[in-house]
């Protein structure tokens, strides 16, 4: 390729190392594009909310078809108690982790079509990974997409930290926290099933105190025991361009999810430093 056809960064691209640490920090001087800025993401959690059925689901869905005037939703299902089972028989048969993964894939692709089933009469499709380009379209046309929280690694998924066993480090939350990133999405809301945030689980520590807001920087100072998203997601938090703001709220509690969407600080907010 002519070197006039290129920028001064695409001639040392075409001709320089990719491990070069100058070259490297020279393609990050721009922001990059806002893909979808006006989108929302939301999850709908998977042993939080979709395992406790009707009596959790239903509520929720119908909050989130109410919202679809004034909010585009893409909406990320989780996996939960079932990915558990096939994780635990898994690990029993002696699967590596990306086999692990590709299991939950499943199970979290079973409930994304559980829930596509109840808003398809809003005219709303579910997606997989390769209907991503068509996103765009189906969120103009009618305001909302259901798709799989798990990320789409499978046998590619990164084996946990040495000692941390064989369990998929990036599971439904870190792939729908990063559809909010790539596509620099307006908020990425979590709906579980507690306030948000809290010192430790709740439903296991009694004293446990409520937290509204954090950073990341201050929450792993905190070396708390168990968090309310997966760690994966704050690491990525760490160096996101967009998705430097994550919401966890109560899906059990009528109102919040709006509250939410409308931008009212409701449940644990979670920012990049
Ligand atoms: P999902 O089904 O959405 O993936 P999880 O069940 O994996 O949700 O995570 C949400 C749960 O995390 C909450 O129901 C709560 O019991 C638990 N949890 C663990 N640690 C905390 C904490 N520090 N603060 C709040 N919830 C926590
Ligand atoms: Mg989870």
């Amino acid at each position: 390729m002519s070197e006039a056809l290129l920028t001064d960064l695409g001639a040392r691209l075409v001709t320089g190392s990719l491990s070069d640490e100058e070259l490297l920090a020279d393609t990050g001087t721009s922001r990059p594009v806002q893909i979808l800025p006006d989108a929302n993401v939301v999850k709908i959690g998977g042993q939080s909310l979709i395992d406790r059925g009707r009596a959790a689901v239903f509520p929720v869905i119908e909050e989130l078809v109410a919202n679809l005037p004034d909010h585009k939703l893409i909406i990320g299902c989780g996996a939960g108690t079932r990915a558990r089972h096939a994780y635990s028989i898994g690990l029993d048969l002696g699967l590596p982790t990306g086999v692990l993964s590709v299991l939950g894939t499943f199970v979290s692709s079973q409930n994304a079509r559980m829930i596509h089933y109840l808003v398809a009469r809003h005219g709303i499709p579910f997606i997989e990974p390769a209907q991503f380009a068509q996103l765009p379209l189906y969120l103009e046309e009618r305001r909302g997409v259901v798709f799989f929280g798990m990320p789409p690694y499978t046998f590619w998924q990164r084996n946990p930290e040495t000692g941390m066993g064989r369990i998929p480090p990036h599971r439904t939350d870190t792939g729908v926290y990063l559809i909010a990133e790539v596509f620099s999405s307006r908020s990425m809301i979590f709906i579980k099933d507690e306030r948000g945030l809290y010192t430790a689980d709740p439903k296991k520590d009694r004293s446990a105190t409520f937290i509204p807001e954090i950073t990341v920087s201050e929450l792993k100072a905190l070396d708390l025991q168990d968090v309310v998203v997966e760690r994966a997601v704050l690491d990525l938090m760490e160096t996101a361009e967009h998705g430097r703001r994550i919401q966890v709220i109560n899906g059990l509690e009528p109102g919040t999810i709006t509250k939410a969407l409308n931008g009212e600080q409701v449940g644990t907010v979670i920012t990049s430093d």
